[in-house]
């Protein structure tokens, strides 16, 4: 079903059109995906961080980290270009290990340069149901030398309501490691309350379309201020992500939201630029 939900987009006029990327079958999809496969040994994965700020004042506290596919002929590909394609196939597991690896060698070169930052990693639902997958980030982890503490794994709520039994004993298991957990897009999903309070996580990001448009629609503010009180009711932290201006950004920080994330503060960068940008902005 979720085939023909995703593959097929009705054009109003009866017609559909394929989506080649997520066509299973279809030889655009496949060949895509071989490319994929080689572009994860041979580099042309690159990651991009965008800062988050403690609200208020915002000091940066961490970044988080987002793919792009470096394609030789098509050039800078975004992730949800690939990602959605990828996560439908084993190869989510290789491509995931790539990213956390990429982003905590990162990470320990900004420790070492005395900028001691948390780094933020998107994690899918085949990485939750994947028994290795917490040897995986701990062996990451003592290769790269950077705490447990410092790493944040980003989950949406999809990729829990996927297999939520599972889902909670990897997420406890990784919670028990140290690593801070995030229920990403918050808000967009079906997370029932009972479901949110039995899961061991630290951090509610809420979805980016509550946050747009809370200055233009009261409803989407109410909404807001809402998750950030019932975020610290549960004892999480609250992070406000797409923040694109400096009221939205004001009314979070009245609110009592803990962090923001956003165009407003930063766009996406590669590490190099950003550093330009840490050190224009604020003493970390
Ligand atoms: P996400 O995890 O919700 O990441 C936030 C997305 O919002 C990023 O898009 C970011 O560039 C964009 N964004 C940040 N600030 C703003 C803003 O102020 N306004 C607006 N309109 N957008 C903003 P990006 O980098 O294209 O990533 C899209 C999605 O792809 C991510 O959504 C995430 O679900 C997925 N993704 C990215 N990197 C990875 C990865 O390494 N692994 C996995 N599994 N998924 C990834
Ligand atoms: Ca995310
Ligand atoms: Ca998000
Ligand atoms: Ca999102």
């Amino acid at each position: 079903a979720d085939i023909a939900m995703y593959s097929a987009k009705d054009l109003g006029s009866g017609v559909c059109v394929y989506d080649v990327s997520l066509n299973d079958h279809s030889p655009e999809r496949l060949g895509l995906l071989g490319q994929l496969r080689r572009a994860i040994d041979t580099g042309e994965l690159v990651l991009h961080f965008q800062p988050k700020v403690a609200l208020p004042g915002a000091e940066v506290c961490g970044v988080e980290a987002l793919v792009r596919w470096e394609h030789p002929q098509r050039g800078l590909v975004p992730p949800a270009d690939f990602i959605p394609l990828a996560e439908r196939t084993p190869l989510i597991r290789p491509l995931t290990r790539y990213v956390l690896d990429a982003a905590l060698e990162q990470c320990a070169r900004w420790r070492d340069a005395g900028r001691v930052l948390t780094v933020a990693v998107n994690v899918s639902a085949r990485n939750l149901l994947d028994e290795h997958f917490v040897e995986e980030v701990q062996e990451l982890l003592a290769r790269r030398r950077v705490p447990a503490s410092s790493l944040e794994l980003e989950v949406t709520e999809s990729a829990i309501t996927a297999d939520p039994d599972r889902a909670r004993r990897i997420l406890t298991r990784l919670a028990d490691c140290g690593v801070t957990l995030s229920i990403d897009d918050f808000g967009a999903g079906y997370t029932s309350l009972a479901q949110l309070k039995d899961l061991p996580v630290h951090q509610l990001k809420i979805d980016r379309s509550f946050v747009a448009r809370m200055a233009a629609e009261p409803s989407n503010a109410l909404i807001v201020r809402s998750v950030v009180e019932l975020g610290h009711n549960l004892g999480l932290t609250t992070v406000a992500e797409g923040v694109e201006d400096e009221a939205t950004c004001d009314s979070l920080g009245a609110m009592g939201c803990d962090v923001a994330q956003g165009y407003y503060v930063c766009r996406p960068m590669a590490a190099e630029p950003l550093e330009a940008w840490f050190d224009a902005t604020v003493a970390v």
